[in-house]
């Protein structure tokens, strides 16, 4: 069986939903994990924030509204009136659960509970319209399988228990629709696997049932050499192996959320990225087959945090590292980037959630210097530390500040640290140096 993710804007007009019941109506047996209509989680999310800023009031303006435009898809989608009815019912009824808690007190839990509604709306809405539709289809709710562990993490063993009986307890359907990015927590309270989730959700389900194969259909045909929307000029890339696609998720490649391949790579479970917009596309397979070498694409993660940690004889003081990385642990604080001298090491952090108490305990045992808003600028590629056109990427060097160059780590990246100002500068400008061709 397949697993298809279909993202916001693939399910966020009337035109896109056609578009995606003609790819799924193929007769295979499937299961479609679906997003939040795009622009959806975002609103939701102020609404979670108006409850925060004791704007409560604004926070009920804000979902009326937001149900105005879901009366008009559900006008648009279902001519047929008990359908339409039914479906406005449903509808009316996650609004007003909403509303309801715009009077509650804020905690993480509520928001949770609150970003949570985008997908159920998406999913209930598609299911009733495919079967308006005459498809074969039955609704697999998320809440009563996903599940992450007490570290966030997936809880594949449960997962794959409860997501089997959840198949059998299931009028038998071609199509089976969940919802991406919404899962309960170890305390069964509503949570969600991070912004840009349903992709994660789509690999998780994928190793849970050990799929053919997964896809991630989105609004453009596949991954890019370079991020699209700073960029122009960017072509898809045909094929990236597992540890290239990690990277470039990981490091910022919007398309992807940064764990997407993590489940399904020991299982050799291939991706691939899809355009809704244009299925003909090839767009981009993910899969282990040892992929050429050389630099395939860039990408940046922003809203780092370098810290430059001074001691008199870092290298002679036996244990210093150690005791470095041990306050970094205890914070549950990971780190991206390392460079090292005889006198400093710096690294980058991208959770600054706790970055004082760090610095305090930092403190104590070296002189610290703290560099906020900054961004790495990554290249990715297999074999491309040793490759013979890497040395191009070094001219970088005459354009932009570099803040810290990390090299020779794995043979797939090489990172660039450079101030968030700059950063759109450094994609262009490799771009030129590493994929246009000199006239
Ligand atoms: P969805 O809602 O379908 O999950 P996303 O907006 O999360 O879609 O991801 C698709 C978007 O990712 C594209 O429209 C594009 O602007 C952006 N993007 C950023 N970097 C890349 C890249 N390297 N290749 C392709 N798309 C990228
Ligand atoms: N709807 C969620 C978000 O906007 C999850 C997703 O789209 O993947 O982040
Ligand atoms: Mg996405």
């Amino acid at each position: 069986m397949k697993v298809l993710k279909f993202g916001g804007t693939s399910v966020g007009s009337i035109e896109n939903i056609q578009n995606v019941k003609n790819i799924i109506n193929d007769g295979e047996q499937k299961i479609v994990v679906l997003s939040a209509m795009s622009g959806t989680t975002n609103t939701l999310v102020t609404i979670a924030s108006a409850i925060e800023n004791k704007t409560p009031e604004e926070g009920v303006g804000i979902a009326k509204a937001l149900q105005e435009k879901y009366h008009t898809v559900v006008d648009q989608l279902f001519n047929e009136e008990n359908l339409n009815i039914d479906v406005k019912n449903y509808v009316n009824g996650i609004f007003n659960f909403l509303i309801d808690l715009t009077s509650e007190n804020y905690s993480l839990d509520l928001a949770n509970k609150i970003v949570a509604q985008g997908e159920l709306l998406s999913t209930y809405m598609f299911n009733a319209y495919l079967k308006q539709e005459g498809l074969s289809a039955a609704l697999l709710p998320a809440l009563n399988f996903m599940r992450i562990d007490e570290a966030k993490e997936p809880n594949l063993s449960h997962i794959k228990t409860h997501l089997k009986e959840e198949i059998d307890n299931t009028e038998s359907a071609d199509i089976y629709i969940t919802q991406g990015f919404i899962c309960l927590d170890d305390n069964d309270n509503i949570s969600n696997l991070q912004r840009g989730g349903s992709d994660y959700t789509a690999t998780i389900i994928g190793a849970a049932i050990l799929a053919e194969e997964v896809q991630i259909w989105t609004d453009i045909d596949g991954m890019h050499n370079n991020d699209p929307r700073c960029v122009d000029g960017t072509s898809p890339i045909s094929n990236l192996s597992f540890d290239e696609a990690a990277e470039l998720a990981y490091f910022g490649a919007k398309i992807l959320h940064p764990q997407t391949v993590t489940p399904v790579r020991v299982d050799n479970i291939p991706v691939r990225l899809k355009n809704t917009m244009d299925p003909e596309a090839y767009g981009t397979l993910i899969s282990s087959q040892t992929p050429e070498n050389g630099i395939k694409a860039l990408a940046a993660k922003e809203g780092i945090t370098a810290i430059k940690i001074k001691s008199g004889r870092m290298l002679q003081a036996h244990g210093f590292l150690k005791k470095v990385f041990e306050i970094f642990e205890s914070y549950e604080t990971s780190i991206d980037m390392i460079t090292t001298s005889e006198v400093a090491v710096s690294l980058t952090i991208d959770d600054d959630k706790n970055l004082n108490k760090i610095l305090e305990e930092l403190n104590t045992i070296a002189t610290i210097e703290v560099d906020t808003n900054q961004s790495i600028v990554c290249l990715v590629g297999h074999g491309i530390v040793n490759h013979s056109e890497t040395f191009k990427m070094f001219q970088i060097l005459q354009d932009v500040k570099i803040r810290m160059i990390s090299y020779g780590g794995s043979n797939n990246n090489i990172s660039l640290l450079v101030h968030a100002d700059d950063k759109v500068k450094t994609l262009r400008t490799l771009h030129g140096y590493l994929f246009e061709p000199v006239a």
